[in-house]
C-alpha cells in the first residue's frame, strides 16, 4: 500500500468514503457485505475511514464505529463531519457523533461542504470556533473542511483559521470543469494538504464511452479503467489523501491494487488522458451552440437550448441535476415529439430524443413534499 505523509503521520494514500455501502432491500446498510469491503481494506493497508454526520442518513457513523470496533482504536484514523444544514446544533451533534462512533475522540474532523450560502454560518456562527476548542481538548485531532463554493469563497475560508487539511473534489474531468486546479492552486500556495473527494466522480469515470475506453486499454491493457483517474491524482504533490468510496468488494479489490502497485502517470499518459477526457465529454453531450433558431417552431414553448444543457449536465452528474427541471416554465416533460424543431437543428440534435429521455429520467427522481 502506498502511504502518504500527512498532518505529520504515515498513512495510507487510499481512504475509505463510507457514503455508497452496500444496502438491503430495506435501503439499510448491509453490516455483512459492508464489513467484508472495509476488512479487505484494512487486510491491504487502509488505515484512513471517512464518514459525515448525514451519510446513509447517520447509519454510516453507525456501522462504522461498529465495524472499527473490532480492530485496535490506534491502528486506524476516522474522519467525519458537521454539516450545519442537516443539524444546527454543533455541539450536540459532537457529542452523537462520538457515540455513535463509540471513541472519545475523531482524528479528522471536516466542516462539511462549505457553500457560498453555508460560509458565514460555519465561519462566524459558533461551529468553528466550538470545533478550534475540541481540537485544545483532544477530542478533535486535525481540524479541517470540504468544500463545494466559488474560489472567491475559498479564500475567504482559507483566511479564517490554521487549518489542518482540507478536501476537494478532484479528478480529471473536474481538473478544468469545475475547477479543481484553482481550488488545488489556492490550498497549496496557502500550504493547506488536500484530501480528494469524488476522484472517479462518483463512479462517472469507471465507465467511459467505448471508444474512449479503447483508447486507454490500448496504451496499457492491464490497467483499470478507474485506475487512471487514481494515477493522475497521484501526480499532484500536494494531495496527501485518496478517498473512494467504495460499495463492492471488486472495487476494493481493484483500488488496492492500483494503490499497490500504481504509480503517477507519465507526461505522455497525462497527455493521453486529457485528451480522452475532452473525447468522452464530446461523445456523452449534445453539441448545442444555443442559436435557439429551433425556439421559434416549438409549439410547446419549450425552452429548448435550456433543456439542452441540462441534459448535458444530467450526462456527467447523474440524475440528481434534473431535480429542478420544473422550475422552467416550459420543459422537456411537455414534450409532444412532433420533430418541428430537429428539422431546423443545424447541428442536427435529434431533439425529440433528448426530451424523451430527460423526460423520462425526471419522472424516475424522488418527487419533492413540497
Ligand atoms: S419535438 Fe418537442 S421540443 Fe421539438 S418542437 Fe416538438 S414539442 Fe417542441
Ligand atoms: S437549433 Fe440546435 S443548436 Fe440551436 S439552440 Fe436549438 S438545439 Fe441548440
Amino acid at each position: 500500500m502506498k502511504t502518504t505523509v500527512f498532518c505529520g503521520e504515515e498513512l495510507s494514500l487510499l481512504g475509505m468514503g463510507n457514503m455508497r455501502l452496500p444496502t438491503g432491500e430495506d435501503k439499510k446498510i448491509d453490516f455483512d457485505r459492508a464489513a467484508e469491503i472495509i476488512d479487505t481494506l484494512y487486510k491491504g493497508g487502509v488505515n484512513y475511514y471517512d464518514t459525515a454526520y448525514v451519510y446513509h442518513e447517520g447509519e454510516s457513523e453507525v456501522f462504522l464505529g461498529k465495524c472499527m470496533k473490532r480492530y485496535p482504536r490506534d491502528s486506524f484514523r476516522l474522519a467525519t463531519k458537521f454539516h450545519c444544514l442537516a443539524n444546527h446544533d454543533f455541539k450536540a451533534v459532537f457529542e452523537e457523533q462520538l457515540q455513535r462512533l463509540d471513541t472519545d475522540y475523531i482524528d479528522f474532523y471536516l466542516l462539511h461542504a462549505i457553500g457560498d450560502n453555508t460560509a458565514d454560518e460555519y465561519l462566524t456562527g459558533g461551529a468553528l470556533e466550538y470545533f478550534r476548542e475540541q481540537k485544545r481538548l483532544g477530542r478533535i485531532r486535525r481540524l479541517g473542511f470540504s468544500f463545494h463554493a466559488s474560489l472567491d469563497t475559498l479564500r475567504r475560508v482559507v483566511a479564517a483559521n490554521d487549518w489542518d487539511f482540507a478536501q476537494i473534489q478532484l479528478n480529471y474531468l473536474d481538473w478544468t470543469l469545475y475547477k479543481s486546479k484553482e481550488q488545488y492552486e489556492i490550498l497549496t500556495e496557502a500550504g493547506i494538504p488536500v484530501v480528494v473527494m469524488e476522484p472517479v466522480r462518483g463512479g462517472r469515470l469507471a465507465k467511459l464511452t467505448d471508444s474512449t475506453e479503447a483508447e486507454l486499454r490500448a496504451a496499457h491493457p492491464d490497467w483499470s479503467i478507474p485506475s487512471w483517474a487514481f494515477r493522475f491524482i497521484m501526480g499532484l504533490d500536494n494531495v496527501h489523501m485518496i478517498l473512494s468510496g467504495m460499495s463492492t468488494l471488486e472495487q476494493a479489490e481493484d483500488n488496492l491494487k492500483t494503490f499497490t502497485e500504481g504509480g503517477p502517470l507519465s507526461e505522455e499518459d497525462r497527455a493521453l488522458l486529457m485528451d480522452v477526457a475532452d473525447r468522452f465529454r464530446e461523445q456523452i453531450s449534445v453539441p448545442c451552440t444555443g442559436c435557439r433558431y429551433c425556439t421559434e417552431n416549438c409549439p410547446m414553448e419549450i425552452d429548448i437550448p435550456a433543456m439542452m444543457e441540462l441534459y448535458n449536465k444530467f450526462k456527467l452528474d447523474g440524475r440528481f441535476a434534473l431535480r429542478n427541471m420544473d422550475k422552467t416554465e416550459h420543459n422537456a416533460a411537455e414534450c409532444i415529439g412532433c420533430g418541428a424543431c430537429a428539422s431546423i437543428c443545424p447541428q442536427h440534435i435529434d431533439i425529440p430524443s433528448v426530451m424523451s429521455e430527460l423526460a423520462a429520467e425526471y419522472e424516475k427522481l424522488p418527487k419533492r413534499k413540497d
